[in-house]
């Protein structure tokens, strides 16, 4: 017995732990999937074939009437491939059970929902996120996600949104990450591998769907579904990188636009869903369309919706979201010769390998598991970490006369429409969530300040003074809690409270639905009635701290000129005020920076940083020159540019040191800068590298990112932060669209933020 055993621990063992690991090659699970799929298939009718690349919203469906809705019927018929919006294990095994037990293939739906920041446990909006340019916390926002709504039945995330936006007015930039392709590519990675983990097998992880296919982002004048037109070159160089990274980083799925591209809506171009999107990424995984962006194409213009379904499936569409174009016409388009039966049978495949690739073949219930739900969701350790990671992404854009942080002693006034507002701190897109569990600021302040602060509140004004505007923004649970005495009333009963107290606490901004989808804009300024809230609050003498709520980059110039401290907090997730409280009492060092411009006023729009430079640019420190690109009536400058954001602590640069200033080929440039932590508290510092290239083939941005860091220094500490640049940073897509560089001379610059950098010299020749 014994000498059997040490022989299976000699030979057997290693064979079968061999035989077990070449089981999990790809290359083995790779034609375990294709020979599965191509099994199923043969038996698979059109009509079958063509609903699983349906996905209706789960509708009418309650749990225990499952089995009874219309959405179940259609299920049974095999006409749904997924679905999305519903929730919970019990809820989602139900449905499962339908799909595998009454439907005559058996063949499991794929469960998707807008885990947008956060499931349960919020995290702060993408854009507030972004800022704290910390990819690992990025990250594991996403990985708590996944845990999160894996645990309650979803296997499928319409996340990251990478739209590059450089229009305050879009709603949705609240959504994104930002300006910078760079730092957008940075953010999207970190996305998919939290949601993904480093392949799909774990039961805790989702697929990725990277959206929106294309250039969302872009849409004229900031008014969200709108039109966008833009030069290829830009596409390639400053709004496709994020996408791409997305792609490579291995998103499971890709949801299209809905704007058009070059006269073509995203969901029927075949340029940018076959060409770009398959051949040139290879992208591998299913796109889906966003919601009934299909049956929009006949309201763009492009025919009936027989017409456009057909054209979407051509161009690369795989799954229709919520429209039913496919499951309607599909079948009479293949009829009438419209479409052949290889496009039907390449979106069925990519539709049924990416349930493959969930698990779901394996165990249709893989993700329903009902004990997960009880302990992984909402756990007090998401939630410690989501008022770290909200932390991290608020940006101090003033402090004089350091009124913060504050004394946790004396009494301050809190005042403001998004004071003693739990609802709203979620921000946009959160729907899973339970609005009522957020921290409001006033609770928040409550809970970090201590016995020696008594803090009085008072409302002060509305959101806006527009109660029909207020009412549109009131919604998905998210009131305002209108006030309707008349403004004087609400503005003296602030300043009466604000008398009383030693420092005031101003929570002003916008309310989470003023952005989002189907939010935009046309003023991004602080609404007039806060305003005047915040004039006669000043005039009380009192120091005051503005604490900004926003899902945009506002104009706030009077604001900058007027009040000593403005903290932007964003929407910070479940644990906002917490978090805000955190920061206002200095327990935590602010160090977000921005990643995105604040223009000085809505005329500047779009201004970002990586502009180009013109053939009349304006003179450094100039305002305006007659015959020069700039304005009359403002200064071509921002208001906080790019990567701007204050500290309790301040940090001096050294001088950048450079390990050459002549290289050739594919040799390596090192930057290295000393950064001292030169005030009296720890803090944490996003040291920015930007290069410019000189001279091309085509004109090159003044400034591009092209790496980052955040460090995190003591009082007193010094650290060298070094960069390394090959060749590879400095690829850019000529007008040929060939991504390469051209060599010649190059500015390496170093900073805090995008404008106040070092500059050096380089030639680099090829
Ligand atoms: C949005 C998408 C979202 C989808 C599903 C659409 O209206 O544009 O971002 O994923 O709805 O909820």
């Amino acid at each position: 017995m014994k000498k059997r055993n040490r022989l299976t621990r000699r030979f057997y063992l290693p064979a079968v732990i061999a035989i077990l690991l070449g089981a999990c090659t790809p290359a083995t699970r790779q034609s375990d999937m294709d020979k599965k799929i191509d099994a199923l298939m043969q038996q698979m009718t059109l009509e079958e074939k063509i609903g699983q690349l349906n996905l209706p919203g789960a509708g009418d469906i309650t749990t225990g009437e499952a089995s009874n809705s219309d959405i179940a019927t259609k299920i049974k018929n095999g006409e749904v491939g997924g679905l999305f919006n519903i929730k919970t294990a019990q809820k989602i095994r139900e449905v499962q059970r339908i799909a595998v037990e009454q439907s005559r293939l058996k063949i499991p739906l794929i469960f998707g929902m807008d885990v947008i920041h956060g499931y349960h446990t919020v995290f702060p909006i993408p854009l507030g996120l972004s800022c704290s340019w910390d990819m690992p916390l990025i990250e594991q926002s996403a990985r708590i996600a996944a845990i999160e709504a894996s645990a309650d039945g979803i296997c499928w995330t319409f996340s990251p949104m990478v739209d590059i936006s450089r229009d305050p007015r879009w709603g949705r930039v609240a959504e994104g990450s930002g300006e910078d392709p760079y730092l957008g590519s940075e953010i999207a990675k970190a996305m998919v591998k939290g949601y993904q983990g480093d392949s799909l097998t774990g039961k805790n992880t989702i697929m990725a769907c990277v959206k929106h296919f294309a250039l969302y982002g872009a849409v004229e004048a900031g008014r969200d579904y709108n039109t966008t037109d833009m030069s290829r070159i830009r596409m390639y160089n400053e709004y496709f990188p994020p996408y791409k990274a997305a792609i490579d980083a291995g998103a499971g799925s890709a949801m299209t636009s809905f704007n058009e591209i070059d006269g073509i809506p995203a969901s029927a171009n075949q340029w940018l869903l076959t060409d770009v999107l398959r051949k040139q990424w290879g992208f591998k995984g299913f796109v889906v369309t966003d919601f009934t962006a299909i049956n929009e194409m006949v309201a763009h213009g492009l025919g009936d919706l027989q017409t456009v379904s057909a054209l979407a499936l051509k161009a690369g569409v795989e799954m229709d979201m919520v429209g039913e174009g496919f499951v309607t016409t599909l079948k009479k388009s293949l009829e009438e010769g419209k479409i052949t039966p290889e496009e039907i049978d390449r979106a069925c495949r990519l539709v049924l390998e990416a349930k493959y690739k969930l698990g779901l073949f394996d165990d249709p219930y893989r993700y329903c598991d009902p004990e997960r739900a009880k302990t992984e969701i909402f756990t007090p350790e998401h939630r410690r970490i989501a008022r770290e990671t909200a932390a991290q992404s608020f940006v101090l854009l003033k402090n004089e006369q350091q009124v913060l942080p504050l004394q946790k002693e004396g009494t301050i006034a809190l005042i403001g429409p998004l004071a003693n507002n739990r609802e709203n701190m979620a921000g946009t897109w959160s729907v899973a969530a339970d609005f009522n569990q957020s921290v409001s600021l006033l609770d928040g302040i409550r809970n970090v300040a201590g016995s020696k602060v008594k803090v009085i509140y008072a409302k002060g004004a509305n959101v806006v003074a527009d109660s029909a505007l207020e009412a549109r923004v009131s919604v998905f649970g998210k009131p305002t809690y209108r006030d309707n005495r008349p403004a004087n009333v609400l503005i003296q009963e602030a300043v009466n409270t604000a008398r009383k107290a030693d420092v005031i606490v101003a929570a002003l901004g916008e309310a989470a639905e003023m952005s989002g989808e189907s939010s935009s804009m046309s003023h991004i300024e602080l609404p007039e009635n806060q305003r005047e809230l915040l004039k006669a609050l000043l005039k009380t003498g009192k120091p005051l701290v503005m604490v900004l709520f926003n899902g945009r980059p506002m104009a706030i110039k009077w604001e900058q000129e007027h009040v000593p401290a403005i903290l932007d907090v964003w929407f910070g997730g479940t644990e906002a005020g917490n978090a805000v409280a955190d920061v206002l009492f200095g327990d935590v060092n602010p160090s977000g920076k921005l990643s995105a411009t604040f223009p000085q006023n809505l005329g500047q729009v779009p201004i970002y940083y990586n502009h180009k430079n013109t053939g009349r640019p304006l003179p450094k420190g100039k305002w305006f020159q007659k015959f020069r690109s700039n304005y009359l009536d403002v200064s071509n400058e921002p208001l906080y540019p790019f990567g701007y954001g204050l500290s309790y602590t301040t940090f001096d640069y050294g001088k950048m040191k450079l390990s050459s200033t002549s290289l050739s080929g594919n040799e390596t440039l090192t930057v290295s800068v000393p950064v001292t932590n030169s005030g009296d508290r720890e803090g944490k510092e996003v040291v920015q590298l930007y290069i410019r290239d000189m001279a091309g083939s085509v004109t090159r941005p003044v400034k591009e990112l092209k790496g980052f860091q955040k460090i995190d220094l003591k009082a007193g500490e010094t650290q060298t932060v070094t960069f390394t640049i090959t060749p590879d940073d400095l690829k850019f897509y000529n007008y040929d669209l060939k991504y390469d560089w051209e060599p010649g001379e190059f500015e390496i610059m170093v900073g805090g933020n995008s404008r106040d950098v070092q500059i050096s010299t380089v030639n680099w020749m090829k």
